[in-house]
C-alpha cells in the first residue's frame, strides 16, 4: 500500500483540484493506496472541502490538528498516521506533480529506501530567496556533518523502514530535511520541473524562512557554541601581546594620557562578543529547555477513517492524540 501524506493549512481553493488531479493518478498505479490529509489548523474551509472528498473516497482519511503546527510538525502527524509500505510526502498546492509518483515507486520496486524528487529549477522565487537558500546551504555544509541534498524539497517516497525510524526521533526541533539526510539509508535522486503554486501564497514568509534555518542549523550543528572559544583564544592572544607591548612601551616612554580610545576599543569589541556569545548559547540552552519538557510534537483533534473504516488494511494501534507517536526505547 502507498500512503501518501498531504499537509494542509489555508488551502480550501487548492482541494479540489488537487484531489481531481491526484486520484485518478493513484488508481492507475495499480497499488492499494490512502491519502492521509493532514489538516494544520486551516482557519479557513480547507477541512469541510476535504471531508466532502473523502464522503466519496474513503481512503482519504484526514489527520485534524489541534491548531497550526506548522509543516514540519504536520508532516510528522501524517507520518505517524500513515500505514502505507511505503509513504510519499507531498504539498497541497500541486508545486509537486503527482504525476511523479509512479517513477518514485518504480525506483522504489528497484531496491531503494528513500527516492527523493529534486526541482530541476527553482520557479516562481525572487533572487533575494534564492541567494538566502544558497547561503543557508554553503553554511549548513560548512558547519554539519550531515549533507543536504540541493534543491530537495519534501516531496518523497519513503520505505516503511526509514518512516518507522523517523516516527522514532524523539526530537522537538523537527528540520525534516536534515532529518532525512541523517538518517541514510539507500537514497536516489530523480528529477521534476517543479511548477508555480496553484492558488495562493507560500506559507514561508522571510522570518519563518530565517527560524527554519536557525533550527536547522542548531539542530544539526555545534558549530555556533564552538566557534567562540576560538574566537576567544584568539582574542585573548592578541591582548597578551597587546598587553606587553604596551607595558614596555610605557618603561621606555613614560605614562601616555592618550590611548584610551585603544581602552574603549578594546572594551567594546569583547563586550560585543561576549553579548554575542551569550545569545548563541541562551539559543541552544532554549532548545534544550524545550526538548526537556516533553511535550508532544502535535496534538490531534479528531482523526477520520481510522476506526470506522470497512476497507481498512493495516489495523496497526493508533499513536494516542496527546503523546509522541512512539518513544526511543531506553
Ligand atoms: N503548510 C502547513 N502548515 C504551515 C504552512 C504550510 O501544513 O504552517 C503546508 C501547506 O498547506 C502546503 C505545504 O505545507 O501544503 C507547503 O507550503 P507552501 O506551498 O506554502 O511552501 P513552499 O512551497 O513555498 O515551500
Ligand atoms: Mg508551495
Amino acid at each position: 500500500m502507498l500512503s501518501v501524506v498531504i499537509p494542509f493549512f489555508n488551502e480550501g481553493p487548492n482541494v479540489d483540484a488537487l484531489f481531481a488531479r491526484l486520484l485518478p493518478i493513484l488508481d492507475g498505479l495499480g497499488v492499494t493506496w490512502e491519502v492521509v490529509c493532514v489538516n494544520d489548523g486551516s482557519r479557513d474551509d480547507t477541512l469541510a472541502r476535504l471531508l466532502a472528498v473523502r464522503h466519496a473516497h474513503k481512503a482519504v482519511r484526514i489527520v485534524e490538528l489541534s491548531r497550526n503546527f506548522g509543516k514540519e510538525l504536520a508532516l510528522s502527524a501524517g507520518l505517524a498516521f500513515a500505514r502505507g509500505d511505503t509513504v510519499a510526502p507531498m504539498d497541497a498546492d500541486l508545486q509537486h506533480p503527482p504525476e511523479l509518483l509512479g517513477t518514485l515507486m518504480a525506483k522504489w520496486r528497484e531496491g531503494y529506501d528513500v527516492v527523493i524528487a529534486v526541482r530541476d529549477h527553482r520557479t516562481g522565487q525572487s533572487l533575494g530567496h534564492r541567494l538566502s537558500a544558497r547561503l543557508f546551504y554553503w553554511l549548513f555544509d560548512h558547519m554539519s556533518e550531515v549533507k543536504l541534498p540541493r534543491e530537495a524539497g519534501d516531496f518523497r517516497l519513503l520505505d516503511r523502514r526509514v518512516v518507522e525510524v523517523i516516527n522514532r526521533m524523539p526530537e522537538r526541533t523537527r528540520f525534516m530535511k536534515g532529518i532525512f539526510a541523517w538518517i541514510g539509508f539507500r537514497q536516489i535522486c530523480v528529477p521534476y520541473e517543479q511548477g508555480e503554486r496553484a492558488i495562493g501564497t507560500s506559507r514561508w514568509g522571510f522570518l519563518k524562512l530565517l527560524h527554519l534555518s536557525l533550527d536547522g542549523l542548531t539542530a544539526f550543528s555545534n558549530f555556533p557554541l564552538r566557534v567562540w572559544g576560538l574566537v576567544g583564544a584568539a582574542v585573548s592572544l592578541l591582548a597578551f601581546f597587546y598587553g606587553i607591548f604596551r607595558v614596555v612601551r610605557t618603561l621606555v616612554y613614560g605614562i601616555d594620557v592618550p590611548g584610551f580610545e585603544s581602552l574603549i576599543v578594546a572594551i567594546m569589541f569583547l563586550g560585543g562578543i561576549q553579548l554575542l556569545t551569550l545569545g548563541i548559547i541562551g539559543d541552544y540552552l532554549g532548545r534544550v529547555f524545550s526538548e526537556v519538557k516533553g511535550r508532544p510534537l502535535f496534538i490531534v483533534r479528531a482523526a477520520y477513517g481510522w476506526d470506522e473504516d470497512e476497507n481498512d488494511i493495516h489495523h496497526g494501534p493508533l499513536p494516542s492524540p496527546v503523546e509522541r507517536p512512539t518513544r526511543r526505547p531506553g
